[in-house]
């Protein structure tokens, strides 16, 4: 599948509590001086050889941690390795396909995996729309860290929320970090309007935040935009108490948005909860005035561990900021 990313990221801010400010340009990911983010260690990760992993099959593995890097594979062979590596496996970062025709799938009767040790999974996933109503089956009772990065070339930015509803419903309990991303891509042609209104359900959307009530990072896609009622929620602490490292896009609620993170704050030890320490925004590029105020802006909050700011650029087919959500 030919990726390339569709809009142009113009400038990284970074802004430390201290006070320090990094610029970056062509960077997409960016981390605070002081990351509450436990990054996964690199040294005992395993590069599997892709013809290898059939074999996984058959043979039970005592692998525990896994990292197929930028190789893609089917679900098929994901399942295989899953299936191996059941009682081991403690991280995996795996990048699945759902395009590549499987031979032995049987959507309707395939027993869960239980992944009795997997505490931390990172997937990139493309083309899921493809079998819209297959969930992965894997139970994941002691996930603590799920990071998606998602694409799909016939359904580009409509997020299948309930699919990953399902699939953390084992991790209700243990789930601490919930990170989606979108994926770069190329979509189909003639599948994806520039200026197509690309909106979450917020029932999805709820749902899938109360069915992960102990997350305290969070961070959503930029082609999601957070609807009112899913921050008010937040903002009272009646959804994600415990949250405290909060990322999302915004084209143009930015300051409802600083609003409701300075309700919880400053309410949050009269309510029992976590003030939000952390927050990352991505939002369109403006001019250097405008940037320089939102950057006052969002200083006011006095965030205790601090912020980023992510200014995208416009999409260079059309010229707008089409793949922000709406
Ligand atoms: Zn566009």
């Amino acid at each position: 599948m030919a990726t390339f990313v569709a809009h142009t990221l113009e400038q990284v801010e970074i802004i430390h509590p201290e006070g320090s400010v990094a610029t970056q340009a062509g960077h997409k990911h960016f981390t605070f001086r002081h990351s509450p983010v436990e990054r996964p260690t690199k040294a005992h990760s395993l590069i599997v050889n892709i013809n290898d992993i059939p074999n996984f099959n058959s043979q039970p593995s005592s692998i525990t941690q896994l990292n197929l890097g930028t190789r893609f594979i089917s679900v098929q062979n994901f399942l295989h390795v899953m299936h191996a590596t059941s009682t081991s496996l403690t991280r995996a970062s795996l990048y699945i396909v759902y395009d590549i025709p499987p031979t032995t799938l049987d959507h309707g009767h395939v027993s869960s995996i239980k992944m009795v040790a997997l505490t931390s999974l990172s997937l990139r996933l493309v083309n899921t729309s493809l079998n819209p109503a297959y969930i992965l089956p894997i139970e994941m009772s002691a996930l603590k860290d799920f990071t998606a990065e998602w694409a799909d070339s016939y359904t580009p930015f409509e997020w299948d929320i309930k699919m990953f509803t399902r699939l953390l419903k084992s991790a209700s309990n243990s789930l601490r970090s919930f990170r989606l991303s979108d994926l770069p891509s190329y979509p189909a042609p003639g599948r994806w309007q520039h200026r197509m209104a690309h909106k979450v359900s917020p029932d999805d959307l709820n749902e899938l935040l109360r069915t992960v009530p102990n997350l305290e990072t969070l961070a959503l896609p930029t082609s999601i935009s957070i609807p009112i009622s899913i921050l008010t929620s937040i903002s009272h602490g009646a959804l994600l108490p415990h949250l405290n490292d909060f990322g999302l896009a915004t084209k143009n609620d930015l300051k409802s948005i600083l609003s409701h993170v300075r309700f919880r704050n400053q309410d949050y030890t009269t309510a029992g909860v976590s003030p939000i320490t952390a927050l990352r925004l991505t939002i369109p590029l403006t001019s250097h005035a405008a940037r320089a105020d939102v950057h006052s802006q969002v200083d006011s909050l006095a965030l205790r561990k601090g912020y980023s700011l992510l200014f995208l650029g416009t999409c260079f087919v059309c010229s707008s900021h089409c793949y922000f959500g709406n």
